[in-house]
């Protein structure tokens, strides 16, 4: 038996492999009669020392055995050589592959163990006291409800101008003058809290104690101090790309640039000059235009009865059972990665193992992620339906509580659209009932799962 299973038998291994010039040596002497190697791609990576190989037990009449095939081949057969020649050369092309891939989880496990020098708002370096010689990222205590707090309120969907004048009234420190970093030369002041930062610290992974590779999260080796859950759900509040507002109109009105326009499939927006607010079609012709605040309760009440359906509990139920299942499956490859990450770091397994487990379980991690970020409810959705146990009038107050973006965002959950039909019935609408029932003609929708 000759072993070199802890050293890389990959063309990029730069390690000497001993047991390569003692094989050599005893097949030389003619001791061996057959070669046993686990798989061709395990056993060897270098083309050239591969076809050696086979041309000395070719040479001293040694048949190989490759355990992964079940088969024994003679080199001195000239289909089996074929076989074993082209199989060195798909581990070749394979070891060029990995190789890549490799490097780059060294390199970023290298980085695991250091972290940044400049740590994100919330944590500080210090030196490990087990070990003098590491530094490791620990939360600042200060720091860490301002964090919990931030994510927390963009995930309940409050805009990020009001979290950050809050906390600039409340004379909470930016991360900036937190971490002491002198102002801009030209800056007035101290640099305030900003949407900027608030979005890059929702945005930032390190809270959940993990870090990007390769576009794929693993896990850091500082503590998480945001709930993942909630880490995602803000996130997602963020990425909605009707949410990125550069006129005011859209974070003031219900429908605004949310609803649309039946005729021609323009976005609704707030007629100007006029007593009452009105939605208007906003495309050139602007088709429609209907009573802003009748539609806004129409729509309130249409949102809260479907919140109290009993069908839509269970359609959230479903979804948060898949999404435990697969968090589940997430939280447990993402336990085997660091598991194969600790074995390689203390070398009980080749770097080619490592790097076939990765192959194995990164490519799924990404996945599950990607399939966990889309089903996460919003926020605001759930403190909506928690414990009303379908009761209307409790979510209609809930509702009624919600400042405007947190129901749009709401809206943008339970509706696929909303849009405006042309009146039929121009100014018959005195009684209540004429009022609803011009409403139930004129405004059309869709809702998702469904
Ligand atoms: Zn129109």
């Amino acid at each position: 038996m000759f072993r070199d299973n802890n050293i890389s038998a990959s063309r990029y291994s730069t390690k000497e492999r001993p047991d390569w010039r003692r094989l050599e040596q005893t097949l030389e002497s003619q001791v061996i009669d057959v070669l046993i190697v686990y798989e061709t791609s395990r056993a060897w990576r270098k083309m050239h020392e591969w076809t050696a190989l086979v041309e000395l037990c070719a040479f001293n009449k040694a048949r190989i055995h490759v355990t992964a095939d079940n088969r024994t081949y003679d080199p001195n057969d000239d289909r089996a050589w074929t076989t074993l020649i082209e199989d060195g050369l798909d581990s070749e092309k394979e070891s060029r592959k990995i190789s890549k891939r490799v490097r780059r989880a060294m390199d970023a496990n290298k980085q695991n163990g250091k972290p940044h020098s400049s740590p994100a708002y919330g944590y500080r370096i210090e030196l490990d006291p087990n070990d003098h010689t590491k530094k490791i990222r620990v939360p600042v205590p200060e720091q860490v409800p301002i964090v919990g707090e931030v994510i927390e309120r963009v995930a309940s969907s409050d805009p990020l101008i009001a979290i950050a004048k809050d906390l600039n009234s409340r004379g909470i420190p930016s991360p900036s003058v937190a971490q002491g970093l002198k102002p801009h030369p030209r800056s007035k002041g101290p640099a305030l809290w900003s949407p900027a930062m608030l979005r890059r610290i929702c945005k930032n992974p390190v809270y959940i104690g993990k870090r990007e590779a390769d576009g794929i999260l693993v896990n850091g080796t500082w503590p998480a101090i945001v709930d993942e859950e909630l880490f995602w759900k803000a996130n997602n509040v963020l990425a909605d790309p009707s949410r990125k507002t550069t006129k005011p109109g859209r974070v003031k009105y219900l429908l605004a640039f949310h609803g649309t326009c039946d005729v021609c499939g323009s976005y609704l927006a707030r007629m100007g000059g006029r007593e009452v607010n009105r939605y208007r079609c906003n495309g050139p012709k602007g088709c429609v235009t209907i009573r802003m605040d009748w539609v806004d309760l129409f729509i309130g009440e249409l949102a809260c009865h479907r919140l109290a359906k009993k069908d839509i509990y269970e359609i959230l139920a479903k979804n948060d059972d898949n999404q435990k299942n697969l968090t589940t499956e997430l939280e447990s490859l993402r336990a085997e990665h660091k598991e194969a990450l600790h074995l390689r770091a203390k070398k009980k397994i080749s770097l080619i193992a490592l790097s076939q487990e990765e192959e194995r379980i990164l490519p799924r991690v990404a996945e599950l992620e990607a399939a966990l970020r889309p089903v996460t409810l919003p926020k605001v959705l759930e403190d909506l339906m928690r414990d009303a146990k379908g009761d209307l009038a409790t979510i209609r107050a809930r509702w009624k509580a919600l400042a405007i973006p947190a129901q749009r965002d709401v809206l943008r959950s339970l509706f696929k659209s909303i849009s405006i039909r042309p009146t039929k019935t121009m100014g018959q609408h005195k009684t209540e009932a004429q009022i609803e029932s011009m409403l139930r003609e004129r405004i059309a929708h869709e809702w998702h799962n469904e």
